[in-house]
Parts: C-alpha cells; sequence; structure tokens
C-alpha cells in the first residue's frame, strides 16, 4: 500500500489516478489546507475505488504513528507541502515547518516502521536561474526564495540519509511546471484567491473571472521577450511517479530525475494556444517583470527515459483544453 501525503492536492490526486490505474492500494493522508474534501469522492469515480483518506497532518507523529501501525504501507510519496513562491518570502518560518519539519517527521515515522521507499517532490526551482539550458540533472543548484531553500534543503537531507542508511529507496522527482487537468474535468487544480501561475491564470481570464492577464515582463532574452518554461501536463507527470515506482521495483538508490517535457514555451505562446482552444482572445497587458523571476528553464528530461522509460506524451493543446475543461467545471462546482 502506498501512503500518498497531500493526495487531495492538485499533482497528489491526479498520481492517485495513475497509481490506481496501475493496481496500487492508496492512502491519502491530507489535512485540507489547500484542498476540499470531496476530492476523495472524484477520486472514487476515476479509480474505480474509494481510496483510503486520513485527515491529519504530516508533522503529527502520533496520527503518523498510527497510519503506520494499521495499514501495510511499503512506500510514501510525499506530495504534501506549500508551495507559493511569493508567500514563502512572507512566511518564512511556516514553509520550513511545513516542508523542512513535515518531511523530517514523515521520515522519523517512516524509519520507526521500517518503510524505506520515499518519493519526493522536488521542483525546477532548485536550479535557480540556470547558467544554461535545456537544464541536466547535474547542473548547478540554487535558491532565490524560501520556498526554493525548503526544497534544496529536504533534497540534502535526502541525499545525507541515502549516504548513512543505503537500504533507503528515494527518487526526488524534480517537476517542471504542471499544467493542465484530467481530462474528465473532475478533478484539476483549485487555486484559492489570485492564482500565481500564468495557466490557472489564463484559464480565469478566459471564464471573465479576471479582466486581463498582466504578463510579467517583455524584455527577456528569449524568442518574443516573454519568459519561457516548460510545461508539462499534470497526468504525464502522474505517470512519472508510476514509472519510477516500476523503476524502484528493480533497482534500489538515490535517484534524481528531471520530470518536465524538454520544449520551452514563452507567456505569449501559452496565451496563443489558449486562444486556439477557446477562439477567443485572452485580453493582457505587459507589465514589470516579477521580482525573483527567470528568463526561461526548461529539462533535458533524457535521463527520465533512460532509466525510467517515461516520456511526456502530451502536447499543447491538450493542457490548453483540459485547463479549459476542469475551469468550466469549476464554475459548476462554485470552486
Ligand atoms: P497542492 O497545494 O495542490 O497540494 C498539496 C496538498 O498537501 C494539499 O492538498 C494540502 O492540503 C496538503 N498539505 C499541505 N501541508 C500539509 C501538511 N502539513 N499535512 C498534510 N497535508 C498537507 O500542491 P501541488 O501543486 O499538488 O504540489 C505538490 C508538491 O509538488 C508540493 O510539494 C510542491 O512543492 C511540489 N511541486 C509543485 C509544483 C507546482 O507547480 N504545482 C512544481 C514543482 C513542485
Ligand atoms: N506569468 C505572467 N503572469 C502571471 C503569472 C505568470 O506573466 O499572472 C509568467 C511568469 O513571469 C513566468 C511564467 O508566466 O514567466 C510562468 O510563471 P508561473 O508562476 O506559472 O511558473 P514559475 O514562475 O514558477 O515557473
Amino acid at each position: 500500500m502506498i501512503l500518498i501525503t497531500g493526495g487531495m492536492g492538485y499533482i497528489g490526486s491526479h498520481t492517485c489516478v495513475a497509481l490506481a490505474g496501475a493496481a496500487h492500494e492508496l492512502l491519502i493522508l491530507d489535512n485540507l489546507s489547500n484542498s476540499r474534501i470531496d476530492v476523495v469522492n472524484r477520486l472514487e469515480t476515476l479509480c474505480g475505488k474509494r481510496p483510503g483518506f486520513v485527515e491529519g497532518d504530516v508533522r503529527d507523529p502520533v496520527v503518523l504513528g498510527e497510519i503506520f501501525e494499521r495499514h501495510p504501507i511499503t512506500t510514501v510519496m510525499h506530495f504534501a507541502g506549500f508551495k507559493a513562491v511569493g508567500e514563502s518570502v512572507e512566511r518564512p518560518l511556516e514553509y520550513y515547518d511545513n516542508n523542512v519539519n513535515g518531511t523530517l517527521q514523515l521520515l522519523a515515522a517512516m524509519r520507526r516502521a521500517s518503510v524505506r521507499t520515499f518519493v519526493f517532490s522536488s521542483s525546477a526551482t532548485v536550479y535557480g536561474d540556470p547558467a544554461s539550458v535545456p537544464i541536466r540533472e547535474n547542473s548547478p543548484r540554487s535558491a532565490t526564495n524560501p520556498y526554493g531553500r525548503s526544497k534544496l534543503i529536504i533534497e540534502d537531507i535526502l541525499a545525507d540519509l541515502h549516504c548513512a542508511e543505503p537500504e533507503w529507496n528515494i527518487p526526488r522527482l524534480r517537476y517542471f511546471n504542471p499544467v493542465g487537468a484530467h481530462e474528465s474535468g473532475l478533478i484539476g487544480e483549485e487555486p484559492r484567491g489570485l492564482p500565481n501561475n500564468l495557466m490557472p491564470f489564463i484559464g480565469e481570464v478566459a471564464i471573465g473571472k479576471r479582466e486581463f492577464l498582466n504578463i510579467w515582463g517583455a524584455d527577456y532574452p528569449t524568442h518574443d521577450g516573454t519568459g519561457v518554461r516548460d510545461y508539462i501536463h499534470v497526468t504525464d507527470l502522474a505517470e512519472g511517479h508510476v514509472a519510477a515506482l516500476n523503476y524502484l521495483n528493480q533497482n534500489g538508490g538515490l535517484i534524481t530525475i528531471n520530470l518536465g517535457t524538454g520544449k520551452g514555451y514563452s507567456v505569449l505562446d501559452m496565451v496563443q494556444a489558449f486562444e486556439r482552444t477557446i477562439h477567443c482572445p485572452i485580453p493582457y497587458e505587459f507589465g514589470p517583470r516579477r521580482a525573483g523571476d527567470i528568463a526561461q528553464c526548461w529539462a533535458d528530461p533524457s535521463l527520465a527515459y533512460e532509466l525510467l522509460g517515461w516520456k511526456a506524451q502530451k502536447g499543447l493543446e491538450q493542457m490548453c483544453s483540459d485547463t479549459w475543461r476542469w475551469q468550466q467545471q469549476c464554475r459548476q462546482l462554485n470552486i
């Protein structure tokens, strides 16, 4: 059985569907700080079986102790954490507590229960402002904000742990920019308040919830002056986790893998792709660069293919059409 922390959230919920599709038994632990209880009903529909669900906090050793005592957990996938860069600058202690302390508590509980397989949600943010693209896993790492630093610290803790106790199996998966939603329209990203990320913002402009998109910077050294990122469909990302588990069944150890597509698209590319999907213009205005943003970032995903046999399948059109379907569903669900 796999324990999915943060399994009610955006990436965790899609990964639950992918894992259920590969016949894994699931138990979700989530404190619902950034998700809603009814996601579990929608997961039941999509998985064909209701995943186990415990409402609780990864920082709570009592809850963790009970979970490992009562359930035959063999693997932990750790999605729970805070993820907003701007908020992390304003509330660093909360970010280090939830992300770093949460991970430490979880690892300690795993050790007490002799569970040694830990799949970690890292991020392309650990590459900071990359000196060159595409980015390989051995590129230098740096952090420009507490969120990114929390990921760097956890990556280092995991490396130290594996060095001291080589029986641990630890894939550190570095996600690029997850977008889109499940094609059913039943699950997707549910940002609270003003979305930070580009795709949810475009979706809210498209549906009329926001008047226009602010494009943060038009003077980057990119093909059209706007920032370039590696957008990956969230269901492709979810499948990357299944592939990582399959790999672990054959080979153990500490591995670090980029999960990206290898293609970079600018903000304007994304706006235009969305316009093609909805057959309507997306109003936008150019604003100044957003503090801490980098010009461009995309993955060299070849290691994921070599080691895991995984590569992203879905293109920009599907990312946009699935985002749009989900956005319309949000209006119906009043999210
Ligand atoms: P999300 O906020 O949608 O999901 C996180 C889930 O964890 C939520 O359901 C929240 O309620 C839960 N949670 C938070 N703190 C918790 C705690 N202490 N105990 C129990 N549950 C808790 O975020 P997401 O986009 O699905 O991201 C999942 C992971 O992937 C995070 O670690 C994030 O840093 C990482 N990541 C995300 C992105 C991205 O762009 N979404 C990119 C790179 C890495
Ligand atoms: N972006 C933008 N307007 C927004 C949100 C994002 O122009 O309202 C740009 C941002 O400057 C970056 C790209 O879109 O170039 C992706 O930003 P996002 O926050 O989605 O991802 P990240 O910065 O974490 O890669």
